[in-house]
């Protein structure tokens, strides 16, 4: 096993001069060298056939005794130096200080085709970033972050990637339900990888306390290596790289609301400088379409982070990023109307989206009421997301509506209560029904161009979380086959797989209620 390894990072920003992984507050440093915890019995569990490739290894390194002890943190490769780094945060509205990277810890950059990757544990220990925490990780919330990386990835949702997915052999201490019963799980470390983990957080850090060096060295460094068209140490590139994220970012929301992924905790130092979804804790997936709908239980009372607040939450996060880059550009005006074009922006994207999912290539005035419309019928009929809009290519621009008691058919399967719809509901089915097969008739495209335009923004497979769930039970027992089959399928969410047909389908009853299955905790 061979990594091509490089070290900008390290070099760029200023480290913490205290080499150890002690918990404490760090001032005027972006990360701390650590040493990841060594594993009592590694065994791997599931590894990215792709993510072993992009990194610039053999499939066949994956079974090999350096990939072991290397991505379960026993062993630190020759010539790289691990590291966390520090970053703050809003947690649920509130600034809640230093966080930082509490159980996740850097490996080392590598370089393959030109693309920089780097490598990072999630649930290899203690850091100086760990507060209160044990720096551990468990095989449930891993399996959920291997499997939904490489998903979103594969649903072109901007992203982390996973590579690999480890017992540690080790037992870890959970309290599940936040209700007094602790029980012991089996331990897990992830090998995330993206070309950089740096969060709003990191930003935020060094603006909490006044440190207008470190912010600057951060965002020169940021706008050196990833936003290259950008000028560093100038306030016009301090304003544009600012852009730049507020659109990286608008995008990845769109994204989420396109295929139904609720984050569950976005908090600001959950959220990437890059624009990819990171951080997959409490996350999950629209079943019945609900506006309202979160996964976190830790966020029930408020719903802060529910499906239809994920756009303003997104702002939100923005404008404390916005605040952080101050310093660097004392002008609060092109800093606002950044933040207001978002809105704009969003607006307008959001149309050209939902206009896709729909099959809707021109742009017509009364869109915007057809979506609307649309949106508020869902919210009110127990409907599948993934299944609705699925199974709505099927229908044909000649679809009869009146006078058909079965106008609703093609889309019946999405249903939850298909035979229990009452007749105010169906009436505005049907005029939905109605205006959307007349608004078809505007568009030059034959049946079959639309049917294979919409499959390709609306996905048949996603990560339920009762899959999941199902794949993470039978892991628990040793069973490691439904993780890969998971994985294997989920590279295709776009496509047919007849074979897979079985999780084209709603989520079963007995998963409704059932932990992990519905509700998930932070606790993981
Ligand atoms: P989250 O919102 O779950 O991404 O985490 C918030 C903060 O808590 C981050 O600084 C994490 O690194 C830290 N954290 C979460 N879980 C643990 C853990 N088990 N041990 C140490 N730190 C943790
Ligand atoms: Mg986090």
């Amino acid at each position: 096993m061979k990594l091509n390894i490089s070290d900008t990072f390290n070099k760029e920003l200023p480290a913490d001069p205290n080499r150890n992984n002690t918990r404490r507050q760090v001032f005027e440093a972006g990360f701390s060298y650590v040493t990841p915890r060594v594993p009592s019995n590694p065994q791997l569990v599931h590894a990215s056939d792709e993510m072993i490739r992009a990194i610039g290894l053999k499939e066949r390194d994956k079974n090999s005794k350096a990939f072991l002890e290397v991505f379960s943190g026993t062993k630190v490769m020759e010539g790289t130096a691990p590291y966390a780094m520090c970053y703050g945060g809003h947690q649920f509205g509130s600034w809640a200080g230093q966080l930082g990277d509490g159980r996740a810890i850097n490996l080392a950059e590598v370089v393959h085709e030109d693309k920089r990757w780097a490598l990072q544990l999630k649930g290899a220990g203690e850091t100086p970033y760990s507060r209160s925490a044990d720096g551990l990780a468990v095989l449930r919330s891993s399996v959920r972050e291997h499997l939904c990386s490489e998903a979103m990835y594969h649903l072109r949702v901007p992203t982390t990637r996973s590579l690999s997915l480890m017992l540690t052999g080790d037992e870890v201490l959970r309290d599940m339900l936040y209700d007094g019963n602790a029980d012991y799980e089996k331990g897990a470390v992830v090998c995330r990888v993206a070309p950089s983990f740096i969060r709003f957080g990191n930003f935020q850090i060094f603006a909490a306390r006044r440190d207008v060096k470190n912010i600057r060295e951060l965002t020169d460094y940021t706008i050196r290596h990833f936003f290259p068209t950008i000028k560093e140490g100038t306030k016009e590139g301090y304003i544009q790289f600012f852009q730049e994220v507020a659109n990286r970012t608008l995008d990845m929301v769109i994204h989420w609301q396109r295929v139904g992924f609720v984050h569950g905790v976005m908090n600001t130092d959950n959220l990437s400088i890059l624009g990819l979804t990171i951080d997959y804790g409490p996350y999950g997936w629209l079943e019945g379409y609900d506006d309202n709908w979160t996964p976190n239980t830790t966020d029930k009372g408020h719903r802060r982070y529910r499906f239809g607040h994920q756009p303003s939450v997104a702002y939100w996060n923005l404008a404390q990023l916005g605040n952080a880059l101050y310093p660097l550009v004392e002008e609060a005006k092109p800093l606002e109307s950044i933040l207001e074009n978002y809105k704009s922006d969003f607006a307008e994207k959001y149309q050209i989206m939902m206009r896709s999912k729909l099959g809707l290539k021109e742009e017509v005035q009364t869109d915007t009421e057809l979506i609307k419309e649309l949106e508020n019928i869902l919210q009110v009929t127990e409907t599948d997301m993934t299944i609705f809009f699925r199974n709505l290519s099927n229908i044909s621009n000649v679809h009869q509506v009146i006078d058909n008691p079965d106008f609703l058919a093609p889309v019946k399967d999405a249903f939850y209560k298909p035979d229990e719809l009452n007749s105010e509901i169906v009436k505005a089915w049907r005029e939905w029904f109605e205006k959307y097969i007349k608004r078809l008739s505007l568009e030059s495209s034959s049946d079959e161009q639309r049917q294979q335009d919409m499959n390709s923004v609306n996905p048949k497979y996603v990560l339920r979380n009762y899959m999941a769930q199902l794949a993470i039970d039978k892991a628990n027992k040793g069973d490691f086959s439904l993780i890969d089959e998971l994985y294997q399928m989920l590279k295709e969410p776009y496509a047919k797989q007849p074979e897979h047909e079985q999780w084209f389908a709603k989520r079963p009853e007995w998963a409704r209620h059932k932990v992990g299955c519905s509700m998930l905790s932070c606790s993981s």
